[in-house]
Order: C-alpha cells, then structure tokens, then sequence
C-alpha cells in the first residue's frame, strides 16, 4: 500500500487547538478543490510515492508523537484512513485536515478532524458534504476560513443550522490580506460567539522561511 506524499517536515502546529506545540506534518498529494485563496497549490500535483511502513520510518525520525495529515486533500488517498490507524497503533495523536467534501466517517474514532466548512469566498462552498457534520465529536474541529463580512454572515447562518457548536470546537480564520484580525475579533465580540479565533500561528513565527524541519 503507498501514499503520494509530497513532503514530511517537523514544525509548530499552527492552526488549531494544538497550535504552538510541535507537530510532525505529512502533506499528502493532490486536491479535488481549487479555493481561491489557497496557499499550498504545489501540493496539487507531483509527490513521491510511500508506503505506509515508510511514512511510519520517516516520522519516527522525531521524537514528537503529535502527528497531522495535510494536503492538499488527504482524503483523496483511500489508503490514508489506514495510515491513521497504524499511527493511533502507534500512540500517536493524529490530526487530519480535511476539505470537507469527502466523506469522514470511516476515519478512526481516536483521530481528531479538523474539517473545514468552506465559504463563499472560497468558490467551493457548493462542494460541502453537510452530511459529514453528523460524525464529528467533540474533540474535532470546523474551521470557518473568511475572507469579508458575507462570509461571517453565512458561517453564523451554518454554524446555527447545525448546532455546530454543541458539536466541536469552531474555529474562524482570517484570510491573511483580506480580512484583519481585528475586523474580526471586533465582529467576534459584538456578537459574543463561542468560537476560536484562529491565525496562523507559524507565518507568524516564520514569515518567508523555511517552516519547519524535513524529516
Ligand atoms: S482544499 Fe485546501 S489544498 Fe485544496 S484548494 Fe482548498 S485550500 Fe488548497
């Protein structure tokens, strides 16, 4: 069984609960979507191919036992739902960033799913899989990425009709020179939501540098 990888590096997790601590991050290959704002567009295409035996060799590299598949979309890989298993096996925390628009419910109860819903703004937001929304628990995440007021409008009006946060965690992230923080926090505020803001941690702690370390 192999992966199309397209890279594995240490760095800081930076974009959800987790953020500031150490995280080992496999980016797996290729993505169904094309969000307008995307920043990892060379994961779309190329990558190596690896086995699931060589993922786990690369990662023990490291001594940190936080672990999170990316993409691209890593869902599109079948073989990713046992990659996260054969990590759990191995006392990993596992974190997996997925689209949301393919299907989550064969991922292992231990994994913590970090799904987003996407926006408007995005020009993705008609490929939502809304049914996923009925597997997540309370330790996974939504993540609301916003680039303008509309955006903010649709994710309350969301966020309301599936009592998301009843559900999960919520997270709203600022489209970095679309959205200031500040516009959002002060939206965030006026409004009193039980909702995280989310920045991305390690672009502010790397800027245009290398993000991390390759393993
Ligand atoms: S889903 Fe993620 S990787 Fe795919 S296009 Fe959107 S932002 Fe980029």
């Amino acid at each position: 069984m192999a992966l199309k990888v397209c890279e594995i590096f240490l760095s800081i997790q930076g974009e959800s609960r987790f953020s500031g601590f150490p995280c080992i991050f496999v980016r797996l290959s290729g993505c169904n979507l094309r969000c307008r704002y995307c920043d990892t567009t060379y994961a779309f295409e190329g990558g190596e191919y690896m086995t699931i035996d060589k993922i786990l060799e690369r990662s023990g590299g490291s001594p940190v036992k936080l672990i999170e598949l990316t993409g691209g979309e890593p869902l599109m890989q079948r073989e990713t739902v046992e990659l996260t298993e054969r990590l759990i096996e191995k006392d990993y925390t596992v974190l997996i960033e997925t689209n949301g628009s393919i299907d989550i419910g064969a991922l292992h109860s231990k994994t913590v799913i970090i799904m987003d819903i996407k926006t408007p703004s995005s020009g993705m937001s008609d490929k939502m899989l809304f049914n996923n929304v009925r597997h997540l628990k309370k330790s996974d995440e939504v993540k609301f990425v916003l680039s303008d007021r509309r955006d903010y409008e649709w994710s309350l009006d969301i966020m309301k009709r599936y009592e998301l946060t009843k559900r999960c965690n919520v997270l709203f992230s600022p489209v970095s020179n679309a959205l200031s923080p500040d516009t959002l926090a002060g939206w965030m505020l006026k409004d009193s939501l039980h909702v995280r803001l989310n920045l991305q941690m390690h672009k502010y702690i790397f800027r245009e540098k290398e993000d991390g370390l390759r393993l």
